[in-house]
């Protein structure tokens, strides 16, 4: 075994997946000079499908003057929503990010040491996690997302996703010069059981997509892509994208669920690798965030980990309680 060590790169903390919530874990940790490594299985800066919204919130948390980042960065002031057929202008104070930039900005900020690794293998053995035969550390931070490797090594039978809690999700971005700066949000239109967006972005981009519980679109037995279309009609007839050749993609994740098991031995697991997505509006990157936070803390302190008090809601955020 010590010769085994000995060809591994050997640090105290190891993180899985550098998305918002292994960046925000990073960040923390660099900030009290924990030796620590990243692993992403993407080479960033990396797409990953989202509509880039975020809330005061996650400025606030990640100690962010919207001022001071270096990329495009647009901030409303109202959404205009839909929900069947009234309409109305909802007053909020929100931004919109793009992931691409967001993200590889993020995780540099703190100057980790980064590996582009995909894990495949982690075991436990003499009180170290070895990763893949090449890494080892005695603490390790599941933040891969929805197919995160720790929590399938570990947390399998730990966590219990409620029924109608998997959401599944299309969209794209990309450059277009939109005339209508506003965001709109369409819920519960033609049966989605969801919602659906056209957000703009700073610098010439528009990103479009709608989300809804996989189990309910099951059970209408009607497909996302049928919801696709119709939103591109509709994006169409109000001459909100015009002449645009689609490409989506998609991607799957959790809602948060109840009193989730987020740690086991030194095994910590934060963001879409939980489930801690908003219930009413999906919103996921500040939880992830929050929860990374949490989890370097715990680490310093060897206090608790619980992600108990991260909200379980978006819409006190949205009308500016929070
Ligand atoms: C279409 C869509 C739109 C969304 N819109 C919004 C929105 O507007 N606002 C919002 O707040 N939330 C939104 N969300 C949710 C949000 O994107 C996620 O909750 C958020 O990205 C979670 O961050 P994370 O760091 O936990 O995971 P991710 O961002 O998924 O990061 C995980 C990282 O782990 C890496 N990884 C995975 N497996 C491995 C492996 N085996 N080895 C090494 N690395 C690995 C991946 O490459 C990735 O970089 C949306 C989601 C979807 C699908």
């Amino acid at each position: 075994m010590p010769g085994k060590l000995a060809k591994m790169k050997n640090v105290d903390v190891i993180i899985v997946g550098g998305g918002p919530a292994g960046a925000a874990c990073a960040w923390k940790l660099a900030q009290h000079e924990v030796d620590f490594l990243v692993l992403d299985k993407a080479t960033f800066p990396r797409v990953k499908p989202c509509a880039g919204w975020i809330t005061p919130l996650v400025l606030r948390d990640l100690k962010i003057n919207p001022a001071d980042y270096p990329f495009g960065i647009k901030h409303f002031t109202n959404f205009q929503v839909s929900i069947k057929n009234f309409q109305f202008k909802l007053s909020t104070d929100q931004y919109a990010i793009r992931r691409i930039e967001f993200d590889d900005w993020l995780l540099h900020r703190s100057k980790p040491d980064l590996v582009n690794h995909s894990v495949k293998e982690i075991r436990f053995e003499n009180n170290r996690y070895l990763i893949d035969e090449s890494f080892s550390a005695k603490t390790i931070v599941g933040a891969g997302g929805t197919n995160c490797p720790v929590n399938k090594t570990f947390f399998k039978n730990q966590l219990v996703q409620e029924k109608g809690a998997l959401i599944v999700a299309q969209e794209e971005e990309f450059a277009y010069e939109y005339q209508d700066d506003r965001c709109h949000l369409w819920f519960l239109q033609n049966g989605l059981p969801g919602y659906a967006w056209y957000v703009p972005k700073a610098n010439g981009y528009v990103n479009i997509g709608l989300g809804g519980s996989a189990a309910e679109l099951k059970k209408k037995n009607v497909s996302l892509k049928r919801h696709w279309y119709l939103l591109v009609e509709k994006l169409d007839k109000m001459g909100l994208v015009k002449d645009h050749e689609y490409k989506p993609v998609g991607h799957s994740y959790y809602l948060r669920g109840r009193n989730p098991v987020v740690r086991q031995g030194n095994a910590f697991i934060i963001g879409d690798s939980i489930g801690l997505a908003t219930r009413d509006m999906g919103e996921g990157i500040g939880p992830a965030i929050q929860s990374g936070i949490r989890a370097a803390e715990a680490i310093l302190s060897d206090q608790a980990f619980t992600v108990k008090s991260i909200q379980k809601y978006s819409f006190p955020s949205l009308l500016g309680f929070r």
